[in-house]
């Protein structure tokens, strides 16, 4: 995860780490260096900029230059920043209600249906009754995915397959799961290639229809900045309360992880790491960012 970025920043610490003379060349040109790992990395180049500009900030008030350990200074100064982009504290989704309902949104591809297996999976180990409810009704292969995906997690599946009105599939599977006393209900919603007018009402209707606890923004973290603007238009249409970064592990630049809260304004919640049930983790801004400088 994120090998590239962390090569670069890697060797852009380096003259401040050797044995080298820190002067204050060196560092403007290692503060220089980390902002180009940061937009080749495909981080947003306004947040690159930032962040670089506070490192600077913060490395004149701290006194770098005649610190003990300059270079150790320095990198712990990045750290604190990246950490405070990614959102300083990790989030977590809201479950109260009943039952809680989640609707889980994103483009095709994203990796929407795996995440609401791993979130059924996760929130049945609370020991919570939940209702997984497939409303695609585009791709009939999207509902068979997610009935495999309940299966092997071991939660029911509600569906409607002949159905063509998403907005009254979800009306049903709300009256379904307080008939069967489900705690917690996950909505998985159409998705499509590219944001288009037709899916973004959908969508908003059915968010409208089942005023849910917490609206989940599923993103590829492999497409960069594409990811950060689909969210952008996301957020504008549905005002989502947390995004989840797919595909981390598949990532080696970390654009979208990095610019994505500060762009957006909304915390990432989830990572997830693998195509398996259990490759799903709750996003720790300090951890990720410790992970990033290595
Ligand atoms: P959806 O169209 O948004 O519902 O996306 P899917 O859940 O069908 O996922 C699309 C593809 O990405 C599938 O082949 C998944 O197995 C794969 N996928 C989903 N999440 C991850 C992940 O975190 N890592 C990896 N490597 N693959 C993933």
């Amino acid at each position: 995860m994120f090998e590239n970025l962390q090569n670069k920043l890697d060797k852009a610490f380096k003259t401040l780490k050797g044995q080298g003379r820190i002067t204050e060349i060196n560092v403007a040109a290692t503060i220089k260096e980390v902002r180009r790992a940061l937009t080749d990395a495909d981080v947003n180049y306004k947040v690159a900029k930032d962040v670089t500009d506070r490192v600077k900030q913060k490395a004149l008030d701290r006194k770098v230059l005649i610190a003990v350990e300059p270079g150790q200074l320095f990198v712990k100064i990045v750290q604190e920043e990246l950490t405070e982009l990614m959102g300083t504290e990790a989030k977590q989704i809201n479950l109260k209600g009943d039952p809680a309902v989640i609707l889980i949104a994103g483009l095709q591809g994203s990796g929407k249906t795996t995440f609401s297996g791993k979130l059924a999976a996760y929130i049945k180990k609370q020991g919570k009754n939940v209702l997984l409810v497939a409303a695609d009704i585009y791709r009939p292969a999207a509902i068979d995915q997610l009935k495999v995906l309940g299966e092997q997690v071991g939660v029911e599946v509600f569906s409607e397959p002949e159905n063509k009105n998403a907005v009254s599939i979800v009306t049903n599977a709300l009256a379904h799961a307080k008939r069967t006393n489900k705690k917690v209900v996950i909505v998985d919603t159409a998705g499509r290639l590219a944001v288009d007018e037709a899916m973004m009402q959908e969508i908003e209707n059915v968010k409208k229809a089942l005023n849910p606890t917490e609206t989940l923004f599923v993103v590829d973290s492999m497409t960069g900045q594409d990811a950060v603007n689909t969210a952008k238009t996301f957020n504008e249409r549905l005002d989502f309360d947390g995004v989840v970064l797919t595909k981390l592990d598949g990532d080696s630049r970390g654009g979208a992880a990095l610019s994505i809260r500060a762009v957006v304004n909304k915390p990432i919640k989830f990572m997830s790491t693998g195509e398996k049930m259990d490759a799903l983790d709750i996003f720790y801004p300090d951890r990720m960012a410790s992970r990033i400088l290595g």
